[in-house]
């Protein structure tokens, strides 16, 4: 059964010009990319995404840091996409990533971490709606 999945490239990555290889590894590792958008939010979009996390203590510096720049938001499809998608991802903090993940590779700290991807199939179907219409899902 495929599923899908948010995929953010955050604005670090975007600055450092790691677009193309972090897609590179996307498509290598079998995901279908349904949908892709290049985004620069506003500080009241970046809190509506990441709502859940508004009690947080980096809450004010995390939503600052996504909307700094331009970031890439993707849909990616894959046979059990949400935990395929995490593992190719790492831990949060890069420090703690495993080699080969993409937040090891690229990631600069534990905030300004590379890639976001959502971490339950309630989160990926709120995380799809807020950035991509259903008919742009292709
Ligand atoms: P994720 O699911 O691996 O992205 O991690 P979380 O859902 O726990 O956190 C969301 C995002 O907030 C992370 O990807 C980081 O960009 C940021 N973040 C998480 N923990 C911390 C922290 O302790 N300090 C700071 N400054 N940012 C954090």
């Amino acid at each position: 059964m495929s599923e899908r999945t948010l995929a953010i490239i955050k604005p670090d990555a975007v600055e450092r010009r790691q677009i193309g290889a972090i897609i590179q590894r996307i498509e290598n590792t079998g995901f279908q990319i349904r949908a892709i958008r290049r985004v620069h939010l506003s500080k009241a979009q970046a809190e509506g995404f990441y709502a859940v996390h508004r009690e947080r203590p980096f809450f004010p510096s995390l939503t600052a840091f996504m909307s700094s720049g331009p970031a890439v938001v993707l849909v990616l499809e894959a046979a059990g996409a949400i935990k395929k998608w995490r593992a190719l991802m790492g831990a949060t903090d890069p420090a703690k990533a495993d080699a080969g993940t993409l937040r090891k590779e690229f990631a600069e700290s534990i905030e300004r971490n590379a890639t976001h991807g959502s971490d339950a199939p309630e989160t990926a179907a709120y995380e799809i709606a807020y950035f991509f219409a259903g008919f742009e899902l292709v």
